[in-house]
């Protein structure tokens, strides 16, 4: 393997499924070495370095960087990826589940960044891409607390972007929209025609799919790449073309 990323190291986190595993392989493929931290160490496939990491733990994470910068010599790419979802109106979910998806999705990547950043300051191609989501700016129904964790990433990034320009950082995020991996699997799972319901939701989608979790891990992978090197604090969309259309996903 080799490519753009060559000699580089990368951590993603929420690597072991979904988007984070594509990530992790699109890095790869370009040459970077790959550490992936995850609840569950044990599902991230060869070659990358599997680490057992909790992102609400600062301990943990701590841990976790301290060991790619021991086993590696360095960290330059950091993809804080892994979340959570959350459903209801803001009457549904109480207080502790208000702070727990905050704690994952905002605090966790902050927790990550913050451990890294003094490996970032002394990399040539330091720069954090953060999973976003639609949910953003959309307006979702149901989904008020997983939404306003997805607007605090939008503006998380923008503030981190501006930060640490003058180090040499760059901070953008992916916007996803409905993205075919395991999380939306267990959600139609749920449904009484789980492939009825999958049917339903990609015609719902302007494209008539869902995004694919490779689709989402290219544009990451750009916006890691020196081919983006002008580039911070932005947001790259992955949605088929929903926010050009106003459309909510359902
Ligand atoms: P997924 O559930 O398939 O994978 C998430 C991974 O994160 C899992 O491996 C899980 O173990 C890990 N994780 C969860 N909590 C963690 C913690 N505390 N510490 C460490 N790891 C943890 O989900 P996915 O669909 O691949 O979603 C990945 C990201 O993309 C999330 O941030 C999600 O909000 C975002 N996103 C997903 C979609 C979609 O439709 N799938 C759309 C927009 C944005």
């Amino acid at each position: 393997m080799s490519g753009e990323f060559d000699g580089l190291v990368a951590v993603v986190t929420g690597g072991a499924s979904g988007i984070g595993a594509a990530i992790a392989s699109e890095l790869a493929r370009s040459g970077a070495t790959v550490a992936v931290f995850d609840l569950q160490a044990d599902q991230v496939p060869e070659p990358f370095l599997g680490l057992g990491c909790d992102i609400t733990d600062d301990v943990s994470v701590r841990a976790a960087v301290h060991e790619v910068v021991d086993r590696f010599g360095r960290l330059d790419i950091v993809v804080n990826n892994a979340g959570i979802g959350a459903q209801g109106t803001i009457s549904d979910n109480t207080d502790a589940e208000w702070h727990r998806v905050f704690d994952v999705n905002v605090v966790g990547m902050v927790r990550v960044s913050r451990a890294a950043l003094p490996h970032l300051r002394v990399s040539p191609a330091a720069v954090i891409v953060n999973t976003c989501s639609i949910a953003a700016t959309a307006g979702l129904q149901q989904r008020a607390l997983y939404s306003a964790t997805k607007g605090a990433v939008l503006s998380l990034t923008q503030a981190m972007a501006a930060d640490h320009l003058r180090e040499g950082i760059r901070v953008n995020c992916v916007s996803p929209g409905t993205a075919d991996t395991p999380w939306i699997g267990r959600l139609l799972a749920q449904a009484p025609d789980p492939a009825a319901e999958r049917s339903a939701l990609e015609a719902r989608q302007p494209h008539g799919r869902m995004v694919s979790a490779d689709e989402v891990a290219g544009a990451v992978a750009y916006l890691a790449s020196p081919r983006a090197g002008s580039t911070t604090g932005v947001t790259l969309a992955v949605d088929g073309g929903m926010q050009a259309l106003r459309l909510r996903p359902p």
